[in-house]
């Protein structure tokens, strides 16, 4: 989608190269003008056109008149104990959405929002339980690599790496905004922007299956799928978008998904929930229904938040979980939690959304209420 401003220019912060190309075309300007903005917006970090010098100064006035290269503000950032560090963006509108950068030995993830706040609801994330506002523009989504990128080359000393891969694992659901996120991973692997290998930018989706065969045919990056049961019974409920597209349909697609690579496969990720889907029997089902299907699996010891019910699986649980998936021949890493300090690890982030759902409003209620009944 492309964003015009209420001064009536347009944004090219969200156009990839196609985009890009065809708004020089129409500007009556050669196609290859594309390539140059690009490398000044995200490979430079210019956003202002008069410090573009290899465009006429012509150009830069016309760009200056119909375009423009806006951000959204900084309003807060904090460093975790482990080197994690969260950024509170606020978009044009006061929504606010949260992008986290993961620090490793070898490599730098940021992980990036889709939308302000989520629909989908899954039981056990504290973005379901804020709500829904919107989703985000294309501008919005790349802004928050933008950012990081300027920001964290900046903190050098603290960080070996700056961004090497993204993950789309913030809040919302990529698959439900696909039309923004797709010219985003693009730009994510162009070269005259940030040049990320294909396989180190990562959807992430609950299991929108008709946008996963879309997203196939349209990019190439890695996939991960959030898992977190196995059966339609208990994912129905920890998971509501499984009523709509039950595992025989998500795990349909999974099949599908990279059949012509077989070097490549989908991670599945599965929140370990004490007592709910962590038992052998558990273990047991998931091998069952991953026949066939070329996956790694990454189990999330469970981030707790306000007024949840649901607890960590203890290490022991994971370990036990962990031995009957490897031994089925099921490769199994277990996440390691980070930022939990400053509520950027998984789960956690909540920016602030102008919930337009009321779930927030509902949520708390409930959950008010059950305090003080268990308090009397
Ligand atoms: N909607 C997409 C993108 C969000 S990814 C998706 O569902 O994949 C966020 C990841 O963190 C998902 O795997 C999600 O299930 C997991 N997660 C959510 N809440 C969590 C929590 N409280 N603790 C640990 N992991 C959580």
């Amino acid at each position: 989608m492309v964003t015009i401003s209420p001064n009536n220019k347009i944004n090219l912060l969200g156009l990839d190269k196609k985009a890009l190309q065809d708004f020089f075309v129409s500007i009556g300007e050669k196609p290859y003008r594309a390539e140059q903005v690009l490398k000044w917006i995200h490979f430079n970090g210019v956003t202002d056109f008069n410090l573009m010098t290899n465009i006429s100064k012509d150009l830069r006035q016309k760009l200056t008149d119909t375009a423009e290269i806006t951000l959204p503000q900084i309003l807060w950032e904090k460093a975790a104990t482990d080197g994690t560090y969260k950024f509170l963006l606020r978009l044009y509108d006061g929504n606010c959405i949260e992008t986290v950068f993961i620090p490793e030995k070898t490599r730098g993830t940021l992980c990036i929002s889709s939308q302000v706040g989520c629909i989908l609801n899954c039981d056990f994330c504290s973005t379901g339980k804020q709500g829904f506002n919107r989703n985000l523009t294309t501008a919005e989504i790349i802004s928050q690599l933008w950012i990081a990128v300027r920001k964290l080359s900046k903190l050098n000393d603290i960080h070996d790496h700056a961004v090497t891969n993204v993950v789309m694992m913030g809040m919302g659901e990529p698959l439900l905004n696909f039309d923004n996120v797709v010219p985003a991973l693009n730009l994510m692997l162009d070269d005259h922007a940030y040049g990320l290998s294909k396989r180190r930018v990562t959807v992430s989706t609950a299991g929108v299956v008709p946008m996963m065969y879309q997203l196939r045919e349209q990019t190439d990056v890695a996939l991960a799928v959030s898992l977190h049961a196995p059966n339609d019974e208990l994912r129905n409920k920890i998971v509501p978008l499984n009523k709509k597209y039950p595992l025989k349909e998500l795990m349909a697609v999974c099949r599908e998904y990279f059949k012509d690579d077989n070097r490549r496969s989908i991670t599945m990720e599965y929140v370990m929930l004490a007592g709910v889907n962590d038992t052998p029997e558990h273990a047991k089902q998931l091998i069952k229904i991953l026949n066939g299907v070329r996956a790694k699996m990454n189990l999330i010891p469970f981030n707790p938040f306000p007024h949840t019910d649901y607890k960590r699986s203890d290490t022991e649980t994971i370990l036990r979980f962990r031995d009957i998936l490897m031994k089925a021949g099921l490769n199994t890493t277990i996440r390691r939690t980070r930022g939990d300090d400053i509520d950027a690890a998984c789960g956690q982030l909540v920016g602030q959304v102008k919930d337009r759902t009321r779930r927030n409003e509902r949520y708390l209620r409930t959950n008010q209420q059950k305090v003080i009944g268990e308090s009397r």
